[in-house]
């Protein structure tokens, strides 16, 4: 019956999700083949750009427990604190790692080194087979097996493969095949991402400041930048993408304020649509939604790419510890929609209240959010529950996520 598959796992998606979850799973004994439409000579693939990714603390322990933590390690910046205030209104609140009892809240990378990182490694195990650039353009699935046909400039292949892994964007062609609906809410709103160097070092600060605009969040990066990810309405967004450096300086200046003294330099601006999208289911026959192709979130909290790695580690560890060897079984999937599902509620839930409360103008509701925050910061309670949650340690926590080896040595087949 086994050597009638393909492989264990198709992954279709070599984003930072699906090459992620590929290098985890390649430390089980499954053979897993990774289907990406981009050219992994140029590394055009759409995530990874010059955007930095931040990285919780749960999250860092998940990628030190493949290994990939120690090759991005030297190029990583620590957050030690994160400032939340509100622009022209009373009330801050801090979360500071010393609070927390952590080394660090979290961290940040550059994207596309995260990306190149992966795949580097991808390329040297064995148990990965990696179809690029390829595409996946069919699918079907049956109650014992699932079929995937991909096409590339040289050939054209059917794979049969017990489970498919849809890690292949919000767009995803995976999630058309299985004809699954999705929910999408618009904020009419861009990301400006970019980096700039500032007069003040930012010692590990990163600061979240809301304005009825928008959130602009600043973030401390390798080699003393500072990476900025500010939300504007569509209209400004556009006009600020197009202002020349001085002038998009000092209206960042003016948004910001001075706590890092003055901008001095600002790199190439990109621009990023933003929305909420979710997938009305994440498993299916044999298959599994992952990433964004299941919850896409505004980058408000940056969790999405951390959600997903706790999707990852939590689905790598029921695969460890599957005992009747069939991975795409509807026992096995089941148990990983009812592990996850809450979470990706919950952190949906909590980003989009959080763009829908800071975004709407009124004076009580600002004085109440002005409130809102000094309490949350005399609170250590109210704080300790989000700040844990946002650090990805709480909840039911995978092995990975709690510094534990991925597989349970105890509990192998
Ligand atoms: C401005 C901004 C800032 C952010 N900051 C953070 C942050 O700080 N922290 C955080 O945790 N998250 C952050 N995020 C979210 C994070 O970037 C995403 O969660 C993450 O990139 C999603 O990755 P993905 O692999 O699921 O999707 P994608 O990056 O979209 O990858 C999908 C891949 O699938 C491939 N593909 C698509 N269709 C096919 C097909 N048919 N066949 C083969 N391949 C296919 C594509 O080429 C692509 O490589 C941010 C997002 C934005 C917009």
């Amino acid at each position: 019956m086994k050597n009638k598959f393909d492989c264990d796992v198709v992954i279709v998606g070599g984003g930072l999700v699906g090459s992620t979850l590929a290098y985890t799973l390649s430390k089980l004994s499954l053979k897993i083949i990774l289907i990406e439409n981009a050219d992994p000579e140029n590394l055009e693939q759409p995530g990874f750009d010059s955007r930095s990714t931040a990285i919780s603390k749960g999250s860092q322990k998940i990628l030190s427990g493949i290994g990939i933590w120690e090759a991005i390690e030297d190029k990583t910046e620590s957050i030690n604190s994160i400032h939340i205030s509100e622009q022209k209104h009373f009330g801050i609140s801090r979360i500071l790692s010393s609070e927390e009892g952590v080394g660090a809240l979290g961290y940040t990378v550059e994207s596309r080194f995260l990306g190149k990182t992966l795949w580097d490694k991808i390329k040297q195990v064995d148990n990965v087979n990696f179809f690029a650039p390829a595409s996946l353009i069919d699918a079907s699935f049956n109650n014992n097996y699932a079929e995937v046909s991909i096409k590339s400039k040289d050939y054209k292949k059917v794979l049969k493969t017990k489970v498919v892994i849809a890690a292949d964007g919000v767009n995803s062609r995976v999630r058309e095949i299985l004809k699954i609906d999705y929910k999408k809410d618009f904020y009419s709103q861009r990301a400006i991402v970019a980096n700039c160097r500032t007069e003040l070092p930012h010692c590990g600060q990163a600061f979240e400041r809301f304005s009825p605009s928008g959130p602009l969040a600043m973030l401390p990066l390798s080699d003393e930048r500072v990476g900025i990810v500010w939300t504007l309405p569509e209209k400004k967004a556009e006009e600020f993408l197009n202002l020349e450096d001085q002038f998009f300086i000092s209206k960042l200046q003016e948004s910001f304020g001075r706590r890092l003294g003055e901008i001095k330099k600002i790199g190439k601006r990109f621009s990023y649509p933003l929305f909420r999208m979710r997938s009305s289911k994440i498993i299916d026959k044999r298959s599994v939604i992952i990433g964004s192709a299941a919850v896409h979130l505004h980058p408000v909290a940056a969790q999405g790419f951390n959600l997903a790695l706790r999707d990852i580690a939590s689905l790598a560890e029921i695969f460890s510890e599957s005992k009747n060897n069939d991975i795409g079984s509807e026992i096995v999937l089941n148990y990983y929609q009812r592990w996850r599902k809450n979470d990706q509620s919950k952190v949906s839930f909590l980003t989009h209240s959080l763009i829908k409360i800071f975004g709407l103008e009124s004076r009580i509701l600002s004085f109440m959010r002005g409130i809102s925050l000094i309490g949350f910061d005399i609170l250590p309670g109210t704080k300790k529950i989000f700040s844990r949650h946002m650090m990805g340690l709480s909840g039911k926590m995978s092995r990975l996520a709690r510094g534990l080896p991925l597989v349970d040595d105890n509990n192998k087949l």
